[in-house]
Parts: structure tokens; C-alpha cells; sequence
């Protein structure tokens, strides 16, 4: 039995780039092939070893899983803000390219003072304010 396990979890080698848009899991290869692997220990469990590595293994791909899904969530939110605030500039764009008062064609007649107005609702408004009461 091993008295000391070797602290796999200190720095995480993994990285996530985007990849056409996509978050990809990169593994950066670590072994050179002239290198020897590292020797036989009789000290070392492999055993426990390798279970302990499984289960870092497994602990870490749910936890990239989770990160992908919160990855997509805040894009997904990001593009519906951008889309929002594409909205408002169109809003304010309508604003500005309102028409001008000579432009209007005013249909509706005041029966009272013959005054024209381009919609029914602002003849109503007129009526209101000016001939009620
Ligand atoms: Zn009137």
C-alpha cells in the first residue's frame, strides 16, 4: 500500500478553446516519445492508482459538462441581449424617421371645427380635450 497518493487535481493541464463557435476540450500531449516511461515502483499501488484516476476522470468530465452547459446558456443569453439591443436601436431609429407633420395624411375631421387629423385616435383627443365638457 502506498502511503502518499500523487496529487493529480494541483494544475489542470486541460484547456477549452472555441472552435467555430464551439467550446472544444483540448488535451495538450504531455509524452515525448524518446522519453522512457517512468519506471516500475513496488512502492506504488497501480491498482488504487488507477481507480483514483477513474474516478478524477469521471469527476472531471462531468464538471467540463457542466461548464460547457453553462458556456452555451451565457452565449444563448449573450446573443438574445445583442438581439434586444439591435431592437432598441431599430426602435430609435423609427423614432427619428417619424413623419413630419406635412407628411401626415389626415383623413379625419373634426365635425365641430373641421380640424384634420391622421387617425381616428388622435381626432378622439382632440374632441375630448378641446369640445367636451
Ligand atoms: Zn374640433
Amino acid at each position: 500500500m502506498t502511503s502518499e497518493t500523487p496529487n493529480l487535481a494541483k494544475k489542470s493541464p486541460y484547456s477549452i478553446r472555441m472552435v467555430n463557435g464551439e467550446p472544444f476540450f483540448f488535451i495538450p500531449v504531455t509524452h515525448k516519445s524518446d522519453q522512457a516511461p517512468p519506471a516500475y515502483d513496488p512502492k506504488v499501488d497501480y491498482t488504487e492508482l488507477c481507480q483514483d484516476m477513474t474516478v478524477r476522470n469521471a469527476q472531471a468530465t462531468q464538471q467540463l459538462q457542466a461548464l460547457i452547459l453553462e458556456f452555451k446558456n451565457l452565449t444563448n443569453k449573450l446573443e438574445r441581449l445583442q438581439a434586444h439591443s439591435m431592437t432598441e436601436v431599430e426602435i430609435q431609429k423609427r423614432k427619428r424617421h417619424r413623419r413630419a407633420a406635412g407628411e401626415i395624411d389626415r383623413h379625419f375631421c373634426c365635425e365641430q371645427c373641421g380640424k384634420a387629423y391622421g387617425s381616428e385616435g388622435s381626432l378622439n383627443q382632440h374632441v375630448k380635450l378641446k369640445h367636451s365638457g
